[in-house]
């Protein structure tokens, strides 16, 4: 089910609305055209004030994109819900200065948009600041449909949306500023522990005057914010324990292979006898040529049946991500993650040294993180599965 309202590509980032986008719209018109202009002309000036606010946060979002950009890392696509933009980027660099510019990036376009656009209203206004921003008078004439209110309307808002989002506030822009200041004097997983505390502080407070105030956007922000930073804290301590192990760890040295000629039956029988759930693949020659992996071996005894040959089906080993012996399992991690593969193929001197499978890593990292834990005789970060890892949202 496509749940986006309209998706669509610009400077080789995707953007995608969500469906939801659409309550955005109507509380436009509604609230502008309940104003003084009536429901057509206040309605459809209430839409154009959303779709530039909209406009706005995506461009605060390109702003962190492609700033990441510059650092060699891409954005996987930049979402716009009701409560703002979400860039999802592939990593988080664990430079704080590198994820300090990635950051502010994203506020400082709100600011400068602010600056921009201050002199037009000024131009407008008959070239004086005079009741510019006097909240009073605008109470009722925001509503108004015109050039001067639209104006002043983005520029607080602008102002709004870099000083919200730099409330520190993990993992809004401030709470990761806060963590990657943190992160020049302590370790990045306690640096991260202590900004989404708080994070949490933070959204309680958020939460408490969004239902005191019947707020509910701040209340959507503060569950957000509880939620992510949990999420993302769970994220670092993974990758935290991933980086001890290095990929020669993980590797199973006796793994049962098979040939390109054989046919899935064989393997079926294989998957029954021993706890191997992904197969390398051999030719004739004994060249690694590829791996058949559990969900391709599944789609294809639905589709195909057993008698399907293992090389119709296998996973070729073109698009299986390489790694190194002495690559630490964070690394390899993240090669899964970016190159949608379950397995890396481990090679030395371009021979295939073997496989490693997500299930490996989940294994290496669910053991080896309650040996750590237990040594450090302290509770330790709460235990994630290494399956949930996905992009980093920055707000
Ligand atoms: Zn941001």
């Amino acid at each position: 089910m496509n749940v986006n309202l309209a998706e669509f590509k610009l400077l080789g980032i995707e953007v995608k609305v969500h469906w939801s986008f659409v309550l955005v719209l109507a509380f436009g018109a509604f609230i502008y055209g309940a104003g003084p202009a009536g429901w057509l002309i206040g309605g459809l000036y209430g839409v154009l004030t959303m779709l530039l606010l909209f406009l706005c946060v995506t461009l605060h979002e390109y702003g962190h994109a492609l700033t990441a950009r510059r650092f060699g890392i891409s954005t996987r696509s930049i979402l716009l819900l009701p409560i703002g933009g979400v860039a999802n980027l592939e990593r988080i660099p664990e430079k704080p200065a590198q994820e300090i510019a990635i950051v502010a990036a994203g506020p400082l376009v709100n600011l400068v948009l602010a600056m921009l656009l201050t002199p037009l209203a000024l131009l407008v206004n008959g070239g004086s600041g005079d009741g510019l921003f006097n909240m009073n008078a605008m109470g009722v004439s925001i509503q108004n449909p015109g050039l001067l209110n639209l104006l002043i309307f983005l520029i607080s808002t602008n102002l709004l949306l870099a000083l919200f989002n730099l409330l520190p506030a993990f993992p809004l822009d401030g709470g990761r500023l806060l963590r990657a200041l943190l992160a020049y004097v302590l370790p990045y997983t306690r640096a991260t522990q202590m900004a989404v505390v708080a994070g949490r502080l933070l959204a309680v407070l958020m939460a408490i005057y969004g239902i005191f105030t019947g707020a509910i956007g701040l209340l959507l922000v503060a569950f957000f914010v509880y939620v992510g930073g949990s999420a993302e804290l769970e994220a670092v301590s993974s990758r935290a324990v991933l980086r001890r192990f290095r990929a020669g760890d993980a590797l199973t040295s006796n793994a049962i292979v098979v040939y390109t000629s054989e046919r899935l039956a064989r393997v079926t029988e294989l998957i029954m006898n021993s706890y191997q759930t992904d197969y390398p693949v051999h030719d004739l020659a004994g060249q690694f040529v590829g791996v058949l992996t559990r969900p391709r071996l599944i789609a294809a005894l639905r589709e195909v049946g057993t008698e399907a040959r293992i090389v119709d089906v296998m996973q070729p080993a073109s698009t299986i991500p390489r790694c190194t012996r002495d690559a630490d399992l964070a690394t390899v991690w993240e090669k899964m993650g970016q190159s949608g593969s379950r397995v890396v193929a481990v090679v030395e001197q371009e021979q295939t040294l073997g496989i490693i499978t997500s299930d490996d890593i989940a294994e290496v990292f669910h053991v080896m993180g309650a040996v750590l834990e237990g040594r450090m005789q302290r509770p330790g970060p709460p235990a994630g599965s290494a399956d949930t890892q996905e992009t980093q949202p920055y707000a």
